[in-house]
């Protein structure tokens, strides 16, 4: 919400006049929409850029190299909804699975609480995809438009030949990477060897060519147009983000105390007298560079991303004029009030809220973990048939029906063995045992038979089992009840 106290003329010209004894001289206007102000980040290099870039290559590393990575004659991460099926790498998760989906959403929160607490947005400063394609946008942006300056008077000058290639030219490679990450996005959900051919041919489904048009088009034109708007207006993160910081989580900071009385070098150098000047030559540059278009010398805003692109900038001021660097850099607010040293800073690490979120995170890791590494890749539903009760056959022998479902989560086909416990000579009919193919579910009716006078009238417990022929770990056991007749 941008607030403007407007002239007496503009007034009359724009606002509504004032109620009648009212003088419009009284008017403050509110305006409830901000127009946006293009935006021209300088590009600038240091430690904290030469970071942001290798989040950039290891984050596309993943996303555009993974869909291609082959696991067992498959792809190594598949989420192939169709068949309600998730690989990942050598683990085949099923719908049954998906307290393992909710565990790894579990995981990801609490990181997010837990890195947010310590070092403030370093999400959205390195890693998260608005920054990452923002990133890489204005890279093919400052080759084809030039820098800052360069851009700047492209945008001004009337259309001419130049202006036009180069602006189609931009344009154009935007589209073709948003077009390529789009593909590569659905090449998560669906086969992405078949997908490219599919796509040639114009043979692709109407979801996968409505999520690869979405796609691209969200990436074209969140990182090439609206950029910082999706920061500052449209990302929740930023807003409920204040709730995990404390006064000890890290920030980019300017230290006022060190940069105050700001002034240009030439100014400070006439001062006379007791007078000094700070260490800031308000040469602007760490404004030039924020990709937010922010002057974080007027302290923490919600629209500062933690980039520390303005570190970066300031550190390179600060070495051209010999003052030391961290005029602008990663602090507290408690560091900054009360003096702490980096030590200072370190050792407030440890604090209940850095130990609690800590603690939930390590604990669900461990638990997914362990659950992971016992994992029998064999699942059995028993269906009771409810259209038969417990019946007597032939000589006397009691018989209840039930329907297996045998999921066989492995990668490879197993013989399966089925029997049955719990009451003394039962049996399971047929008795041979069951071939199930590779991540397949396979559907298997049974009668199980106990002789006459066993079990007690009404309902008793069993177990049906399944065991791999192959491989004695393969085992599952799961309960059931039998139903003998009451006499
Ligand atoms: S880059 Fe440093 S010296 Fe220049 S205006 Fe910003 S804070 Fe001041
Ligand atoms: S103020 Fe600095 S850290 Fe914050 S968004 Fe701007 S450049 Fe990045």
């Amino acid at each position: 919400m941008d607030k403007a106290v407007k002239t007496p003329t503009q007034q009359q010209e724009e606002d509504p006049p004032p109620p009648s004894g009212g003088k419009q001289d009284d008017y403050t206007v509110i305006r409830m929409y901000a127009a946006r102000e293009q935006i021209y980040p300088r590009e600038i290099q240091g430690r904290f850029a030469s970071l942001r870039w290798l989040c950039v290559f290891l984050t596309q590393l993943v996303f555009y190299g993974l869909p291609w990575i082959d696991w067992n004659g498959r792809q190594a991460v598949l989420f192939d909804l169709a068949s309600r099926k998730f690989y990942l790498f050598g683990l085949v998760l099923w719908p049954q699975d998906f307290i393992w989906l909710a565990a790894l959403l579990i995981i990801c929160a609490f990181s997010l609480f837990l890195f947010t607490a310590i070092a403030g947005r370093v999400w959205c400063g390195y890693s998260c995809p608005q920054t990452v394609y923002t990133e890489i946008f204005m890279w093919i942006e400052r080759r084809i438009e030039g820098n800052r300056s360069a851009r700047m008077r492209l945008d001004r000058q009337p259309l001419s030949f130049d202006k036009l290639w180069r602006k189609s030219a931009k344009h154009l490679a935007w589209g073709a990477l948003a077009l390529w990450t789009g593909i590569s996005f659905v090449g998560f959900f669906s086969p992405i060897r078949e997908l490219l051919p599919a796509l040639g041919h114009f043979g692709l489904g109407p979801w996968e060519m409505f999520w690869i048009v979405f796609y691209a088009f969200a990436t074209y034109g969140n990182a090439g147009w609206m950029r910082e708007q999706v920061c500052k207006y449209m990302c929740p993160y930023a807003r409920f983000q204040s709730a995990m910081f404390d006064r000890d989580s890290l920030i980019i900071t300017y230290d006022g105390a060190r940069g105050e009385p700001r002034m240009p070098a030439a100014k400070a150098a006439k001062l006379e007298g007791g007078s000094r000047a700070g260490d800031c030559i308000d040469c602007t540059m760490c404004v030039q560079v924020c990709p937010t278009g922010i002057d974080i010398r007027q302290g923490l805003q919600y629209m500062c991303i933690g980039c520390a692109a303005c570190v970066d900038a300031c550190d390179s001021v600060m070495d051209k004029i010999k003052r030391p660097r961290g005029l602008i850099r990663y602090s507290t607010e408690n560091a900054l009030e009360q003096g702490f040293s980096t030590a200072g800073i370190r050792r407030r690490l440890l604090r209940p809220r850095i130990l609690i979120y800590s603690a939930i995170l390590g604990a669900v890791i461990a638990v997914f973990a362990g659950s992971l590494l016992v994992r029998t890749p064999l699942k059995l539903d028993v269906i009771r048939d409810r259209g038969s009760m417990g019946r007597e056959v032939e000589d006397g022998i009691i018989e209840n029906v039930y329907r297996l479902q045998i999921i066989n989560t492995d990668e490879r086909g197993h013989r399966y063995r089925i029997s049955a416990s719990g009451l003394s000579g039962i049996s399971v009919d047929p008795p041979e045992p069951v071939d199930v193919a590779a991540t397949l579910t396979q559907s298997v009716p049974i009668r199980v038979r106990v002789p006459h006078g066993v079990g007690e009238p009404g309902s008793n417990k069993i177990h049906i089992e399944l065991q791999a022929e192959d491989n004695p770990a393969l085992h599952v056991s799961e309960k059931a009840v039998f139903l003998v007749p009451r006499p």
